[in-house]
């Protein structure tokens, strides 16, 4: 008998204790056994007196139970006591795994089948888990930010940029898309998020970018907000367009754990319920950091970088706006601490929850060209007034900006914010600044947001009318390709 068959997770993993068996249900003769001794032992048997006489109730119909439990990193496996959690993800999800929004790009690892509970609990650190991992992280980040949109009329779908009344296509996703690439990226002309896997120098150890909670929802926020808009990737926009982008990326990171109440317990435990002392921030995720070249890991909410010396770098500008939304994170929290009245995960869970809607709709709000953070600030300011929320919140949001350069404040900063304030862009940029996007993530450096098309359009061009000069007219021979199509690769740009 191989014992290992009920207990998938930490398997392969010596270090990480084996689960008990009723850990994660599998259908497996050891779980099987569990439950039968469980019932047993455990559950109460039938009164056996009085009542006999009477029918008994009729049983309350269970709705049909849709959605599926999944196995998955709770959060970098690099970081090493954090390990598996299992999940339920409330839909229908199909084998693949896939679903209406998401689905697994071919070719691609071979789709994943539900076991017999119509879960998809699998090895760690195979395809198969990979595949369930990486589903899980996008549908968990675009539920996320559906429910911080669902009013009282239900569900509120964010549509995938290329999506229209005529075209519902889902996004697939590649986890192993990107073989010995360092890279992890979103792609609007592939429809698809696709990650790099790859043996980092001085290693003997594989890294996979899919594996990384982080950078899977980092750029899953990538695809929520081009779908949204998507002129803002564009690389010909201003550089604090870009930094929004990249921005909302690490804020979807660091929303996403917010969002799973077991992790802001941790973080209450972790951090002594100080959220200013960020540097359990800096611990996660710096392993896939480095080996993506960053110089940290992927939240970049542990800074105190102002605009002005963030320059025209759009990844430095984007920390700004990270690191100033996560101080206002840390300042609601306090603020709404009541340990005498509640617990304070419950309470982080909560203002997170409040902050990344309030967040969303001010992104929604700004302008669909060229928008820059001070738009987005008197977003945020107008929908907490209209939100009715305590005046401390709107202060909470100016000065943390204010402190950042981002916007300037004609008041003191002790004094509370007026209700139909519109605060003025303290630094900007530079008339004509171009967009630096060497240190961000690759769907920030990936061609196609480039406008390549044109350089290429001028290069075909050139070639045109220098073959016309020198003679070469007449029809090529037997090509009729397209002249612009072919490879777009990034050293052209
Ligand atoms: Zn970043
Ligand atoms: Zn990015």
């Amino acid at each position: 008998m191989n014992r290992r068959v009920s207990v998938p997770a930490g398997a392969l993993v010596t270090e990480r204790e084996q689960a008990p068996v009723s850990f994660v249900p599998t259908p497996s003769a050891p779980y099987r056994q569990h439950r039968k001794a469980a019932s047993l032992m455990l559950e109460p048997g039938k009164p056996r007196i009085g009542l006999a006489d009477q029918p008994p109730p009729e049983p309350v119909p269970l709705p049909y139970a849709f959605g599926a439990r999944v196995l998955m990193w709770k959060q970098d496996p690099s970081v090493s006591e954090i390990g598996t959690r299992k999940a339920f993800l409330p839909g229908i999800v199909l084998a693949g795994p896939r679903d209406a929004r998401i689905v697994y790009g071919e070719p691609g690892i071979a789709p994943v089948s539900p076991n017999a509970f119509g879960d998809f609990v699998t090895m760690p650190d195979t395809p198969q888990f990979d595949a369930v991992h990486t589903f899980a992280v996008v549908r968990q980040t675009l539920t996320m930010y559906q429910r911080a949109l669902a009013g009282g009329d239900g569900e509120t779908p964010l549509p995938w940029q290329w999506n229209s009344s005529i075209d519902t296509a889902p996004l697939e996703i590649f986890p192993h898309g990107l073989p010995n690439t360092m890279n992890a990226f979103y792609s609007r002309s592939q429809c698809c998020l696709k990650f790099g896997d790859f043996v980092p120098s001085g290693s003997a150890e594989r890294v996979y970018t899919c594996r990384s909670f982080d950078i899977v929802s980092h750029e899953a926020g990538h695809a929520v907000l081009d779908g949204l808009k998507p002129d803002w990737l564009l690389a010909d926009n201003p550089p604090q367009t870009g930094g929004l982008h990249e921005a909302f990326g690490d804020l979807t990171a660091i929303f996403l754990a917010l969002s799973q109440l077991d992790q802001c317990e941790a973080i209450v435990a972790q951090t002594k319920a100080r959220l200013h002392d960020k540097t359990f921030l800096a611990d996660i995720a710096e392993q896939f950091g480095l080996a993506l070249g960053r110089s940290n890991g992927l939240r970049n909410a542990d800074n105190d970088i102002t605009l002005s010396e963030a320059g025209t770098e759009v990844h430095a500008i984007s920390q700004v706006f990270t690191g100033a939304i996560y101080d206002i994170l840390a300042d609601i929290f306090t603020h709404e601490r009541d340990p005498a009245l509640r617990d304070d995960a419950a309470v982080l869970h909560e203002v997170a929850g409040y902050l990344r809607g309030v967040l969303l709709r001010a992104l929604i709000a700004a302008p669909d060209f060229g928008a820059t953070y001070p738009d987005v600030v008197n977003e945020m300011l107008r929908i907490v007034g209209e939100d009715k929320r305590p005046a401390a919140y709107r202060n909470f949001i100016r000065n943390r900006f204010v402190a950042r350069e981002v916007v300037a404040s004609p008041l003191a900063l002790t004094e509370d914010v007026p209700a139909d304030a519109r605060l003025a862009p303290g630094v900007r940029d530079a008339p004509g600044a171009v967009q630096d996007r060497r240190a961000c993530c690759g769907t920030m450096n990936l061609a196609e947001y480039y406008g390549i098309d044109h350089v290429f359009d001028a290069e075909v061009q050139a070639l045109a009318q220098w073959c016309a000069e020198h003679g070469r007219t007449g029809p090529a021979p037997s090509r009729d390709d397209e002249a612009a199509g072919g490879d777009r690769s990034a050293e052209d740009a």
